[in-house]
């Protein structure tokens, strides 16, 4: 059966911090309607390596895309490439490091920034290049490619979590307020999305630490959480990698692909 997925990556975003300050979606699990799994990003834990990870299963050491200043397109079949090759609607709200994996680099706002071409791996996007782009705003984006294109693949990754990190740390009242505010925006559309059918899974690419920053093998900088919801998950206690994910949506949305899955998630 093809389903509909979509994948929430919520820049930043630490699993201790997921789990103390989210209170929407931790009472979602609470009343079995969802579940959380904690994951080890790959390394090193910095965004650009690990968004391609996420979406191509392949880690950094492996893809090529080792630091965020890696300016090309992923030379790995994506979950955007494989569900375009089924014939899949795909689309993203996402910083526009995305559209230079997936769709052309480099980025250039007047062309990119608003995509809408059936050709491309990533067939609708918005797109921003501002680390302080609010969350709000990226979400009402993600909701209008929603309505409009009804996409298959709807990847959203907003940016403020990762923002406020940079700014403040780990360890202050900014970041923790800032993933509170992200569960709030959360509860908002979830029902919707849920209620349409789709497979929601919500992630992170790495945490945050002390020094205003990531890229290493702290604990606090590689544990995210990975929060599922829908009526294909079997919520069983399972061993998951973030180089599941890619094969895990790819399972869900029932495209052929060669990357590795967690069966029993399902
Ligand atoms: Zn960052």
């Amino acid at each position: 059966m093809n389903n509909k997925v979509i994948l929430v990556v919520l820049d930043g975003l630490n699993y201790s911090v997921a789990r103390d300050c989210m209170g929407y979606v931790n009472g979602l699990i609470e009343e079995q309607k969802a579940s959380v799994y904690k994951l080890q990003s790959e390394l090193p834990s910095l965004s650009r390596p690990l968004y391609e990870c996420i979406l191509t299963g392949v880690k950094p050491v492996n893809s090529g895309i080792t630091h965020n200043q890696v300016c090309r397109l992923s030379k790995e079949d994506s979950i955007f490439s494989l569900a375009r090759e089924a014939g899949l609607c795909t689309a993203a709200a996402a910083y526009h490091w995305v559209s230079e994996l997936y769709n052309r680099a480099p980025y250039e706002p007047r062309r990119d920034r608003f995509t809408a071409d059936a050709s491309l791996n990533i067939q609708y996007g918005m797109f921003y290049q501002w680390d302080h782009y609010p969350d709000e705003a990226l979400f009402q984006d993600a909701d209008h490619l929603l309505k409009r294109h009804n996409p298959d693949f709807l990847l959203i990754h907003p940016m403020n979590i990762d923002d406020t990190g940079h700014k403040f740390g780990l360890d202050s009242r900014q970041y923790r307020n800032s993933a509170r505010r992200a569960d709030i925006i959360l509860s908002e559309f979830l029902p919707d999305w849920l209620s349409e059918g789709y497979q929601v899974l919500i992630t992170s690419d790495h945490g945050m630490n002390n020094d205003l920053s990531h890229g290493g093998t702290l604990a606090e900088e590689r544990e995210v959480p990975l929060f599922v919801l829908g009526e294909c998950f079997s919520h069983a206690p399972v061993a998951i990698g973030q180089t599941d994910i890619c094969g895990l949506v790819c399972q869900l949305l029932n495209i052929s692909h060669g990357k590795s899955f967690p069966g029993e998630c399902l």
